[in-house]
């Protein structure tokens, strides 16, 4: 029997998990990717001070689906379990222990590997960036930003952040799926200073939460002295989006100085990553993905369920049982 084609752009984890559901149940599956790697915003920045995990620090998975996907990646150990040093400063600099309620996890090393290890199952190219695609007597076909013409596919599934997936798929998202931004703030401290926390969350107009990459390495020795990544609140980011890129990072290097009692000049800039698209405030409404069989494609990613990890997996579960009704 002629096997289903299906193209999905983006390989992050509702590309991946999208791509593994259509696998399984025998679909032809191809994945393009416009960043040299996989994790999409689960991913680490290469420095000369080491790797930074720059967009999701960890996550949870609270429904029972995502919990059953994720068991076989903890009991290989590719994911684990993390119980890290959780914080909480409020407005006055006051700190508190805070306990998390339910288990998070990340990847072992660092934030790219669950994605490294998904995407060794599927036939992915990188640094092809989507421009559009259009409708065909096969079903769509896809062009990349030099007008290439990249195949005919029964169904191409946009994964990625709702701005471009509009763009890619020629289509008009209700006016409250808005995406916002983030800066992400990698730091060395040397290493005479204490941190009391692994994570830290702020109750701070710029800052939202610090996180101590060396509590989630082992065995990196880039990663003794103590690397450190910043991240600011959504609104924050929002009102300095267009601001010159170093003075933000210096912006937020003196004040997380002054929040922790830092000296600056144990701090040295390392790099500033600015995510236009971080997390969806208000989500798809009643939908957890976009599906037009008639016009051979569809959508799903984080924005159509919440703004996280598991929303993410949850939209690209949803949509991959529909494909599966639809097709079979
Ligand atoms: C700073 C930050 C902190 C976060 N913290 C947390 C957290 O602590 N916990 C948590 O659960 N979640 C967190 N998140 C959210 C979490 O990272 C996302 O919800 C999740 O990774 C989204 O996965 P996705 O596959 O839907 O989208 P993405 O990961 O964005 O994947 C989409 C992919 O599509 C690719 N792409 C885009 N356009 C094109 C194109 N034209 N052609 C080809 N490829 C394209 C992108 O390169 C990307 O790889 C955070 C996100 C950020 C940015």
């Amino acid at each position: 029997m002629k096997k289903q084609k299906i193209a999905i752009i983006g390989a992050g984890l509702s590309g991946l998990s999208l791509a593994k559901r259509l696998v399984d149940n025998h679909f032809d599956v191809k994945i393009f990717e416009k960043s040299r790697g996989c994790g999409g915003r689960m991913s680490s920045k290469r420095t000369d001070v080491g790797y930074f995990d720059h967009g999701a620090q960890y996550f949870s998975a609270q429904s029972e689906m995502f919990q059953k996907f994720i068991k076989p990646y903890v009991d290989d150990g590719t994911l684990i379990h993390w119980k890290p040093k959780f914080g909480h400063m409020d407005k006055a600099g006051a700190f508190t222990t805070k306990e998390m309620n339910y288990p998070i996890y990340i990847p072992k090393g660092r934030m790219t590997h669950w994605a490294k290890a998904m995407a060794e199952e599927f036939e992915i190219e990188y640094g092809v960036e989507i421009a559009h695609c259009s409708k065909n007597a096969r079903g769509s076909c896809l062009f990349d930003q030099n007008r290439n013409n990249l195949g005919d596919y029964d169904l191409v599934v946009s994964t990625a952040p709702a701005p471009q997936t509009e763009k890619i798929l020629n289509i008009e998202l209700p006016n409250v799926v808005q995406m916002v931004g983030c800066y992400a703030l990698m730091l060395r401290c040397n290493n005479s200073i204490s941190i009391p926390f692994d994570i830290i969350r702020f109750e701070d107009d710029m800052l939202d939460i610090m996180s101590l990459q060396s509590a989630r390495r082992d065995g990196d020795i880039k990663d003794q002295a103590m690397n450190i990544l910043v991240q600011t609140t959504n609104m924050w980011a929002e009102q300095h989006l267009e601001e010159d890129q170093s003075d933000i990072a210096k912006r937020m290097t003196a004040h997380f100085a002054e929040k922790l009692s830092i000296p600056i000049d144990k701090l040295e800039i390392i790099r500033l990553h600015r995510w236009l698209y971080a997390s969806t405030p208000t989500p798809l409404a009643g939908l957890d993905y976009i599906f037009e069989p008639n016009a051979a494609m569809a959508a799903c990613g984080d924005w159509c369920v919440g703004s996280k990890v598991e929303a993410a997996f949850l939209s690209a579960a949803a949509l991959g049982e529909e494909i599966i009704r639809h097709f079979k």
